[in-house]
């Protein structure tokens, strides 16, 4: 899908009727959502707009490096100024989100806001009522390539340059599991080399995102490994779960457990994983799955969630056992009814 012209040119009315401009983006960020906030934010500087950025909570580690991410207001950490941001926009960006439940505290903050909306986003079932102008593709990798197709239907293609492009490439790194998801588009390696030609370091990048793990990660990770993976064979399933005390011994920071239900849906025969961790008293759930396993139904009607087919993520209110049991008891069911998609 392109992007429609005629949404340009409404998304060029609303940008020219605009004093203040926001950019927003989901609660626990992640690299699409700070990658597509900071290229929208760097792009609309070069044009000349006044923008901050807010999101609900800080950013891992892993993301803090991008130029410009010092400037992001954080409702946990700066809630005054973020009010007043929302208060005085003209303009709200809603990024890699598909509705106001996915910004936690910041959603009485946008209900409240008198500003136009535009959603730019990937994920499945947007709620259509909540912005003003939509561009939401769900066959997109990510919220970052958007924002560059965006960027090129609106004639500025040649003003990309790594101020721009790096934070755009990490987002699109990060949400294609570099460039190797299904959701990859012949187009996402022609974006990324254009992103490359306007002097991305695209090394620096995964060097940056990859290659910085700290040492307590690296425990924390090979000890979930060893200790906390169950195999459900018979269900081409596995789980890993991770309790606040279990976190607390290895130091564990924000982004330490980042990619490690991926490594659950590695293991040969797997065609299902998940991840439960104790995450602020509540249980967040991620879930994996390879082929047409459809996860983001079971984050869905169980786990009051959401997300993409094979990436989604949900939260149970209770003790992690429970959550634990919850998945092991409504599995057999799941994989019952889509029996196609686990014998493929
Ligand atoms: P993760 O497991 O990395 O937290 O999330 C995987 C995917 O599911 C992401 O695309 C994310 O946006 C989506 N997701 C995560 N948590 C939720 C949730 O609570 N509700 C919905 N609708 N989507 C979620
Ligand atoms: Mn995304």
């Amino acid at each position: 899908m392109g992007i429609d012209s005629n949404k340009i040119q409404s998304l060029k009315d609303l940008l020219n009727q605009s004093a203040n401009i926001l950019i927003t983006a989901h609660k626990s960020p992640d690299g699409d959502s700070v990658g597509s906030s900071l290229g929208l934010y760097h792009y609309l500087k070069v044009k000349g707009y006044n923008v901050n950025i807010c999101h609900p909570d800080v950013a891992p580690d892993f993301l803090h490096w991008l130029i410009g991410h010092d400037e992001i207001y954080n409702l946990d950490d700066h809630k005054e100024k973020v009010t007043e941001i929302f208060a005085n926009a003209d303009l709200i960006f809603c990024l890699d989100y598909n509705s106001s439940s996915r910004i936690g505290q910041m959603e009485k903050l946008m209900n409240d806001a008198t500003a136009k909306k535009v959603m730019v986003d990937h994920h499945r079932d947007p709620d259509e009522n909540f912005c003003d102008l939509m561009f939401s593709d769900i066959t997109s990798c990510s919220t970052s390539q958007l924002i560059y197709e965006i960027i090129a239907a609106s004639g500025d293609e040649n003003i990309v340059d790594p101020l721009i492009g790096t934070p755009l490439y990490a987002g699109i790194v990060t949400d294609t599991g570099s460039f190797r998801f299904s959701s990859t588009l012949p187009k996402t390696h022609l974006i990324a080399a254009r992103l490359m030609e306007a002097g991305v370091r695209h090394w620096e990048v995964h060097e940056h995102i990859f290659d910085n793990n700290s040492l307590d990660r690296i425990r924390l990770v090979s000890y979930a490994m060893l200790n906390k993976l169950v195999i459900l064979p018979e269900y081409k399933a596995a789980h890993i779960s991770l309790g606040a005390k279990e976190l607390e011994s290895f130091n564990a920071t924000k982004g330490d457990t980042e990619g490690l239900v991926n490594q659950a849906l590695g293991i040969e025969g797997v065609k299902m994983a998940v991840f439960f961790k104790e995450d602020d008293g509540i249980v967040k759930i991620s879930f994996r799955s390879k082929g047409a396993v459809p996860v983001s139904e079971m984050a869905k009607n169980h786990f009051n969630g959401g997300g993409h087919l094979n990436a989604s993520g949900g939260k149970f209110v209770g003790k992690i056992e429970d959550a634990i049991d919850k998945f092991v008891t409504i599995l057999p069911r799941f994989v019952d009814e889509n029996k196609a998609c686990f014998d493929d």
